[in-house]
């Protein structure tokens, strides 16, 4: 069994060479890379492949993203201490606790339910205890804590949610793969002074984001 200390050392290769090399800079944002226990957020079966430079399976056909994936959605989230912050897509818990290193209010949904107590689970053992979780389509946000200033989704959507970009607070960012099943390009909206401004960032592969603003279920 591999010990705390030398997943620490590869956690730091894999900030150095996955991210600092691939030009992720915030500090930040590294910092917090360096402090989350990725191997127990895998499944213990790869546990020992948890820092490779690769997405990792899940239950349910399911995918927690490339460490790489990871950094560049979570600086472009932008995100500052106390920013009320919606991630949908739970997944394994990984993302949400790399947001509550960066001091957001983490509200997350998920619409596993298996999966959701899982991510809790290692969540709550890992020492995050602040986050907020929710069972549900996140496409509908989180109406009862609306508004966010930063909303993040880690599940490909097949067009802009716009229900989700209706929920930003003025100045806020939303990030979002929008695409078709296989391929889709990031985009960050940042909601301010009465319009929208809109970015591209880059190609990716997201599981399917299923629900009222995503995919139908089959
Ligand atoms: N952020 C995760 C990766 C998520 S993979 C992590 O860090 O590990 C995408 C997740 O989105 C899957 O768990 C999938 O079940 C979930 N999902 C898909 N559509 C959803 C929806 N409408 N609402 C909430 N979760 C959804």
């Amino acid at each position: 069994m591999t010990t705390t200390l030398a997943y620490a050392a590869e956690r730091e290769r894999m900030v150095r060479d996955q991210l600092e090399k691939k030009g992720i800079r915030n500090p930040r944002v590294l910092d917090a890379f360096r402090a989350v226990p990725r191997h127990q957020f895998v499944n213990p079966a790869d546990e020992a492949s948890a820092y490779e430079d690769r997405p990792l399976a899940l239950r349910e056909g399911q995918t927690i993203s490339q460490p790489y994936m990871v950094g560049l959605m979570t600086e472009a989230l932008d995100v500052s201490p106390g920013h009320r912050t919606l991630e949908v897509g739970t997944g394994s818990g990984y993302q949400a606790a790399i947001l509550a290193e960066l001091g957001a209010r983490v509200h997350t949904v998920e619409r596993l339910q298996e999966l959701s107590s899982e991510a809790r689970r290692r969540l709550e053992a890992a020492g995050y205890q602040d986050i907020r979780y929710r069972v549900g389509d996140g496409t509908l946000g989180w109406p009862e804590e609306a508004p966010f200033d930063r909303i993040m989704v880690t599940a490909g959507a097949p067009d802009v949610p716009i229900g989700l970009l209706s929920r930003l607070n003025e100045g806020g960012v939303l990030v979002v793969p929008i695409g078709d099943d296989r391929v889709q390009e990031l985009v960050k909206f940042r909601r301010g002074e009465g319009r929208v401004s809109r970015d591209r960032l880059c190609r990716c592969s997201f599981v399917k984001l299923i629900g009222a603003e995503g995919w139908p279920e089959n």
